[in-house]
């Protein structure tokens, strides 16, 4: 089998003498002109990972359908629009972000264990291509929403295949435990009552087993499971035409902790699972599309040196990017100016400025000596970095800049603070005379 990198493409973000640089734009240029803590995106990184799935499944029917959760940039959904991408949409924000930026309602797919009636309602009116079922209660109330626009829904039932994905416990979502999908042995009789809904048509059947998966055995299970419950079905009379297989693979952030396999590899086990079953294939990857072609850079603020411990002070925090907080995820970080080969690497904790002590990017990371004022970047970024930032501790939301080549635009803007102070308000009431009735004494 073959492991490694995602694509062998080049690198988007790489020394050149002695100078990060992301594409041809040195990164010291875009931290000039838009300061950090910043995301930075590689267009071209972003492009040559939709085609690694386009053209790994290119003789089986597919949609490559990018999941927006891993980052929603119009941006960058305008860029995959472009190139031919479908949409995999896990709210009502995502659906209206994903056709702001151009996209066709038949190649967006609607996914969530919790969609509301309105947000059903605008989906239906957008025609988009499926809704991915997760329960009775909301295949009902689909059926009557449908009904009261005189439409019929399109459908498939998100199966819960029972199997472990082999991942962070937070990111598994395919086991029976779960809250996710319909248990694996009620599909058939789901299925039956959702054929007696006048404004529900089935399609087909969903699945998606967990994020940042680096084996393909959990795959080969869920996905062995899947055909065997497409057969069943077909036995008993039922028209089965879609297969919506879920997230992409993980993604390799250290490589100690193992490599993820190829795309081709991935792909050619579905093909050997699922590829004679003739039905329309929809792969939903985020984090492998976007993960690797972003960058958060930061400024180191100070090196504080105490009794034990040498913690590297960056102007970046949790707020920014929550993975290592949230998931005790690793990123790789490397300085903006190459370590000189002679130098020594010592460990650092590598902290933001946040009031937590889970405000911690790093432990006992080895690094090369660091200044105050030297850049810094966290690799592997793109994915669940930006989309999940907050302004918590009244930090302004992180900015985002795209690269493509020698070109870099900023897609996302700091707000100030005075932005920020804006859409708050103080009600008129606060100010009334301390003898108001509404007010307890
Ligand atoms: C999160 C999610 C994805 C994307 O997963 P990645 O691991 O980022 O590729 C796809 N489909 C569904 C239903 C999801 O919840």
């Amino acid at each position: 089998m073959t492991r490694g990198k995602m694509d062998p493409g080049p690198n988007p973000f790489c020394y050149r003498d002695g100078i990060l640089t992301c594409e041809d734009v040195a990164a010291d240029v875009i931290a000039e002109a838009v300061g950090t803590p910043c995301y930075i995106y590689a267009g071209n990184e972003i492009t040559r990972n939709l085609k690694a799935y386009q053209d790994a499944f290119r003789d089986l029917p597919h949609l490559v359908c990018y999941a927006l959760k891993a980052n929603p940039s119009l941006a960058i959904l305008s860029h995959l629009v472009r190139r031919g991408a479908g949409f995999d949409a896990v709210s009502g924000g995502e659906i209206a972000k994903a056709l702001a930026a151009g996209a066709d309602p038949a190649r967006i797919v609607f996914a969530g264990v919790g969609k509301t009636g309105e947000e059903m309602h605008a989906a239906l009116v957008a025609g988009i291509r499926q809704f991915n079922v997760e329960s009775v209660p909301e295949l009902k109330a689909l059926d009557d929403i449908a009904c009261s626009l005189g439409m019929v829904a399109p459908v498939a039932l998100r199966v819960n295949p029972d199997v472990r994905a082999q991942t962070h416990r937070k990111i598994t979502t395919g086991m029976a435990e779960n809250k996710f999908g319909i248990d694996f042995a009620n599909i058939l009789e789901v299925w039956r009552m959702a054929g007696e809904m006048a404004h529900i048509r089935t399609q087909g059947l969903a699945l998606h087993i967990g994020s940042q998966i680096l084996s393909l055995e959990p795959y080969r299970a869920a996905f062995n499971r899947t055909a065997e419950l497409v057969s069943n079905l077909r036995k008993q009379g039922e028209t089965v035409e879609s297969l919506d297989i879920g997230g992409g693979i993980g993604i390799a952030y250290q490589h100690e902790a193992g490599l993820p396999p190829a795309i081709a590899d991935f792909a050619r086990l579905v093909g050997e699972t699922l590829g004679d079953l003739d039905c329309e294939l929809i792969i939903e990857p985020g984090r492998s599309m976007i993960g690797p072609a972003g960058i958060l850079i930061a400024t180191v603020l100070y090196v504080k040196e105490t009794a034990d411990r040498r913690f590297l002070i960056l102007d970046a925090a949790l707020n920014d990017l929550l993975r290592p907080a949230m998931y005790d995820a690793w990123h790789d970080l490397i300085p903006f100016r190459e370590a000189d080969p002679e130098s020594r690497w010592t460990p650092h904790d590598v902290v933001g400025p946040i009031c937590e002590s889970s405000d911690t990017f790093a432990r006992d990371r080895l690094l090369p000596s660091l200044s105050a004022g030297d850049r810094v970047a966290f690799l592997h970024a793109g994915a669940y970095g930006a989309s999940m930032a907050s302004e918590y501790n009244c930090r302004p939301l992180v900015p985002e800049v795209m690269v493509s080549g020698d070109r870099f635009s900023q897609i996302r803007s700091r707000p100030t603070i005075e932005d920020m102070i804006k859409r708050e308000s103080i009600p008129d009431w606060l100010s009334q005379d301390p003898d108001d009735p509404n007010e307890e004494p």
